[in-house]
C-alpha cells in the first residue's frame, strides 16, 4: 500500500474501509467539550460495545424472574453460558474449543497454570521471562520461585534487549535456551510485549525452549483479539489473557486461560481444585472425591460471573462477524499509515521503540519523545486524543481496527507535531 501525506487520502481510506461500519457498535468516550474523543487506548481498556447492555439485561432479568432456575432455563441458561461462548474464544486465540476455559482474571490464571506447570527440581527450576515484564507477571513469578524454596535472584532469568536496542532478537532467546535451558523449567513471555508492543515469534521460541523440555507459557494481555494466534498448532502449553484489552468486555472483565490438548488427561498434574472443575456429570452428586472434567476445563473452580460473561458475549458476536482475518489486515493498515506520517514528521525528537516489521507487532506503536514528560500526554488529552503513558518516556499508542478511523491517525499525528513545535514546546515542558 503506498500511502499519501494529505488528509484527503486519509478519508479515502475510511470511505473505502469494509469495517467502517463497526466504529457503530462502540460508544466512544467523549472530551470535556462533547466532542467525540480521539481513543487509542485500546490495548489498556476496550471500548463498550453498544449491545452490552442489553446482554447484561437478559441475564438480569432471568434472574428477576426466575431466580435460581435462571441456571437451567431461559434463553441462556447459565449452567451452559461459559461453554457457550468457547468456540468464539478458541478462534480468537487459535485453539480447539476444548483448550479454552473463561474463569477469573489474568493474574489468578497465571497463578493456577504454574501451579500445574511449574515443578521446579534441583536441576531444572529456573524460570525465564521477557524484559522489560509487566510487574504483575514478575510478582506472580517471584512468588512462585519462592513459595517452591529457591532464590529469584538465581532462579529468575531476564532476557533483554541488546545495548541501544530495543527489541529483543528471537536468536538471542534461542542462545539463551541453548546455553541455560537445562536448567530452566518454565519460558513465560508476553506473547506482545506491553510496552514496546513487540509480538515475539512464538513458534521458533516453543521449538527450541521444547527442544530444551522447557515448559512454554504465554501472557496474551496483548495479544488476545489483536494479533493472529495458533496456540494449538504451534504447541504452547499453557497461555493466559485479560478480556478487557483489546477484546472490549469491561473494566476488570472474567479471562480467558489454554491448556494445550496434550495435557486433557493429565489428571496426575498438581493442580488447585474446585466444584466447578468437577466432572459435569458428577458435579452436582455432591460426592466427596474430585473428579476432574477433562482438558481446560478443569481448571475452573467456582461458578463463573454470568454478568461478565455477558458483556463478554456481546462483544465476542462482534469479534465473530468480522474475523481475525479482516482485523489483522485493517489493524496493519492503520499502524503503518500512522509509522509512515511519524517518520515524515520531521521532528526527530519522535521515534518508535516497536519493530519495524509489520509481522512482529500488533495495533500499538510505542512512541519515545526525546526528553519529554507527561506534559505531552496531558495536552494530548486537552486535545481530545487519549492514549497513555508508560514510564520512563513512552507514550503508547493504538488504533484499534474495530473503532478507529485513518483520520483519527492522521488528525493524532498533527496534533501531536503541533504540541511539540508549539512555544509551550518540549524544552520548556521538560
Ligand atoms: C494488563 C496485564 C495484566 C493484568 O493482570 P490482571 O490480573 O488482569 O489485573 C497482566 N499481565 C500483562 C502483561 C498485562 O498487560
Amino acid at each position: 500500500m503506498k500511502y499519501r501525506q494529505d488528509r484527503e487520502f486519509a478519508e479515502q481510506m475510511d470511505a473505502l474501509d469494509p469495517l467502517a461500519s463497526y466504529r457503530n457498535k462502540f460508544y466512544i468516550p467523549q472530551t470535556t467539550s462533547g466532542q467525540e474523543s480521539i481513543y487509542f487506548c485500546g490495548q489498556s481498556l476496550g471500548l463498550q460495545p453498544v449491545t452490552v447492555q442489553d446482554y447484561i439485561e437478559q441475564v438480569l432479568h432471568g434472574w428477576r424472574t426466575l431466580g435460581f432456575q435462571g441456571h437451567f432455563r431461559g434463553n441462556s441458561p447459565w449452567i451452559f453460558y461459559s461453554d457457550s461462548l468457547k468456540p468464539k474464544m478458541a478462534r480468537i486465540v487459535g485453539a480447539r474449543e476444548s483448550e479454552v476455559v473463561i474463569m477469573n482474571t489474568l493474574t489468578v490464571n497465571l497463578h493456577l497454570m504454574m501451579v500445574s506447570f511449574y515443578q521446579p527440581t534441583p536441576h531444572k527450576y529456573k524460570i525465564l521471562i521477557e524484559s522489560p515484564v509487566f510487574p504483575s507477571d514478575r510478582y506472580a513469578v517471584t512468588s512462585q520461585i519462592q513459595f517452591h524454596g529457591y532464590d529469584p535472584a538465581i532462579a529468575l532469568l531476564e532476557i533483554q534487549p541488546r545495548e541501544g536496542e530495543t527489541c529483543i532478537r528471537t536468536e538471542d532467546i534461542e542462545s539463551l535456551l541453548d546455553k541455560e535451558g537445562a536448567s530452566i523449567a518454565l519460558v513465560l513471555l508476553g506473547a506482545v510485549n506491553y510496552l514496546t508492543g513487540q509480538f515475539f515469534e512464538i513458534q521458533k521460541i516453543v521449538d527450541r525452549a521444547h527442544f530444551h523440555d522447557c515448559i512454554v507459557g504465554l501472557d496474551l494481555a496483548h495479544a488476545a483479539g489483536n494479533v493472529p494466534l495458533a496456540l494449538h498448532d504451534w504447541n504452547v502449553d499453557f497461555a493466559v489473557w485479560c478480556n478487557y484489552k483489546y477484546i472490549n468486555a469491561g473494566p476488570g472483565a472474567i479471562a480467558g486461560c489454554f491448556v494445550h490438548e496434550k495435557y486433557a488427561e493429565s489428571f496426575d498434574l498438581p493442580r488447585l481444585t474446585g466444584w466447578w472443575g468437577g466432572d459435569v456429570k458428577t458435579r452436582f452428586l455432591m460426592g466427596s472425591d474430585f473428579q476432574p472434567t477433562p482438558a481446560a476445563s478443569g481448571w475452573q473452580m467456582s461458578n463463573p460471573d454470568i454478568l461478565s460473561l455477558a458483556a463478554l458475549a456481546a462483544s465476542l458476536d462482534i469479534f465473530e462477524t468480522v474475523g481475525m482475518e479482516r482485523l489483522r489486515a485493517k489493524s496493519q493498515q492503520l499502524n503503518s499509515y500512522l509509522e509512515f506520517l511519524l517518520d515524515r514528521a520531521s521532528d526527530e525528537r519522535i521515534s518508535h521503540i516497536t519493530p519495524r516489521d509489520p509481522e512482529q507487532r500488533g495495533c500499538q506503536l510505542s512512541l519515545s519523545i526525546k526528553d519529554s514528560d507527561t506534559t505531552v500526554l496531558e495536552k494530548l488529552n486537552e486535545c481530545g486524543v487519549f492514549c497513555d503513558w508508560r514510564e520512563p518516556n513512552v507514550i503508547r499508542v493504538a488504533p484499534m481496527p474495530l473503532f478507529n478511523r485513518y483520520t483519527e491517525v492522521f488528525d493524532f499525528v498533527e496534533i501531536l507535531k503541533d504540541i511539540l513545535s508549539s512555544s509551550t514546546g518540549l524544552t520548556q515542558l521538560a
